[in-house]
């Protein structure tokens, strides 16, 4: 019946977002000014003018949905970043690095009408050692007399320098029919997928919180696994660890190791990093500093993991720094700014000391078990049932939307569909949400409600 039709149907939408695992991904990357914004606007098809000519201007949000000749597809942003002369080079190549471990296929943008840079040259180099498809973008053509600075490009050795205008919509056609024939079907870039394998697990958090500590106490405190786990896809920025007697692939801990500490204009490349680990993960232990106040970047990083649908463990770190003057103070912070995420298990560790560095895999445990589990229709409905019952919708303009009922669409993190007579205040979805949290658990994940509307 109709009913179930719609049931059915409920796994196959999506929130706008770019939360498909399996869709392939396209990074856009080039020097300052090339035109990165530009290109992105023109595929993403937006009319607003968000190409910033302001310097050190820098967007968060670097991942969209594009879709072309009906083919959906994630669009890695990389510009909007600092406009600043200093350690340029080291940088681009940077996002380079970033971008290729982030996609399946990258657009390189040039000026054309510059030429290729030794910034480019070297970008470049890091492009060919990756093996991963390539487009290049010779952009700035905005007439027929650009043809030339666009053939030019040639001797980069990429093939060949497709001519756009990003500005004037030139060529962007044929750029991206051209794209959608080098991405594959699926993502290929190592993210969850498979189950059965070690769990996949990102360290992040704003710089010297001790991250890099931790990975070391931790690859220190057992027996580093070397090789050959069954079902193991690994990245050899990745590290197999193990920890409560099982093995842990540990994402992107190059970066980590790594430990670049740039003192300027870092910030973009930071965020970009974390989103790439937190993409490639299933669960993210978000590391802050116990030992003094929490700030906007702690939070911010918490709501990246939070965004991503993936599951969440907040480690407090330097515990052995803490004043005990300090402790009261820091359960009002956890209070008041981590209030949206009083389900994260929290663990007080020393990164220096080893201290409770041991407790980390059983809240690893606890926040996939959640992110994993599964409520049964029956179950969930007969819970929305008594809710409603106890706690109906507020009356608005004379109506009362009710739920009619409800299924979990899918897991990893756990998602909800409630088919109601109306809109559902923010309000009450927050209420839902909560006892849905009280009644089945769910620590350590995010959940996601999605509320179908039935005239
Ligand atoms: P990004 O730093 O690489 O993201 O570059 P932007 O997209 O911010 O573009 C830098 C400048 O180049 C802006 O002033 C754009 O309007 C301009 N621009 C971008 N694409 C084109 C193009 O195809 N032709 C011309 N003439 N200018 C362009
Ligand atoms: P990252 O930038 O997040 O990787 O941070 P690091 O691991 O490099 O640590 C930054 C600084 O904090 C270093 O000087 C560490 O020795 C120090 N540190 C890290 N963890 C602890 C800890 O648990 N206690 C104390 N006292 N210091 C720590």
């Amino acid at each position: 019946d109709e009913d179930r039709a719609l049931l059915e149907g409920a796994g196959g939408f999506g929130d706008d977002d770019a939360d498909d695992a399996s869709l392939p991904v396209l990074a856009v990357i080039g020097r300052p000014n090339v035109g990165k914004s530009t290109l992105v606007n023109r595929i993403l098809g937006r009319r607003e003018a968000v190409v910033q000519d302001v310097p050190g201007v820098t967007r968060d949000r670097v991942r969209y949905t594009a879709e072309w000749a009906g083919r959906p597809f994630v669009l890695v942003d990389t510009g909007g970043w600092e406009h600043d002369a200093r350690g340029l080079h080291a940088r681009v190549a940077e996002q380079a690095e970033i971008a290729v471990e982030l996609a399946d296929a990258v657009m390189f943008v040039v000026d054309a009408a510059v030429g290729a840079t030794d910034t480019d040259e070297r970008v470049v180099r890091i492009l060919r050692k990756s093996g991963k498809p390539v487009l290049l973008v010779a952009n700035k053509v905005d007439d027929a007399r650009g043809e030339a600075d666009a053939a030019a490009l040639w001797n980069l050795g990429l093939g060949e320098p497709f001519a756009t205008s990003a500005l004037h919509g030139r060529g962007s056609g044929d750029l991206l029919d051209a794209a959608l024939a080098i991405l594959p079907e699926r993502s290929a870039v190592a993210r969850p997928s498979g189950r059965g394998g070690p769990r996949r697990v990102a360290l992040v958090g704003k710089p010297n919180v001790g991250k890099s500590s931790l990975l070391n106490s931790l690859t220190g405190s057992e027996r580093v696994v070397v090789d050959d786990v069954a079902g193991t896809t690994r990245d050899p920025v990745d590290e197999l660890i193990e920890l409560g007697g099982r093995p842990w692939v540990f994402v992107d801990t190059a970066g980590i190791r790594r430990r670049v500490h740039q003192a300027q204009g870092a910030d973009f490349y930071a965020s970009l990093r974390t989103q790439a680990a937190i993409e490639k993960a299933e669960v993210a232990v978000v590391v802050v500093d116990a030992s003094v106040p929490l700030t906007e970047q702690d939070i911010r990083v918490v709501q990246e993991v939070i965004d991503a649908g993936r599951a969440l463990v907040i480690a407090y770190n330097k515990w052995d720094l803490m004043d005990p003057e300090r402790r009261p103070f820091l359960e009002r912070e956890i209070e008041l700014d981590l209030v949206q995420v009083q389900w994260a298990p929290r663990v007080n560790i020393s990164a220096k000391t080893r201290w409770h560095v041991d407790r980390v895999a059983k809240h690893l445990d606890t926040a996939l078990e959640s992110w994993d589990s599964r409520v049964p229709t029956g179950r969930l409905n007969a819970f929305l049932g008594e809710l409603a019952a106890a706690h109906p919708h507020p009356v608005r303009s004379g109506k009362q939307p009710r739920v009619l009922f409800a299924t979990q669409a899918d897991t990893r993190p756990p998602r909800f569909v409630l088919f109601a007579t109306g809109f559902l205040e923010p309000g009450y979805r927050r209420y839902i949400e909560r006892r849905l949290r009280e009644t089945f658990g769910f620590a350590g994940t995010p959940i996601q409600l999605s509320v179908r509307v039935r005239e």
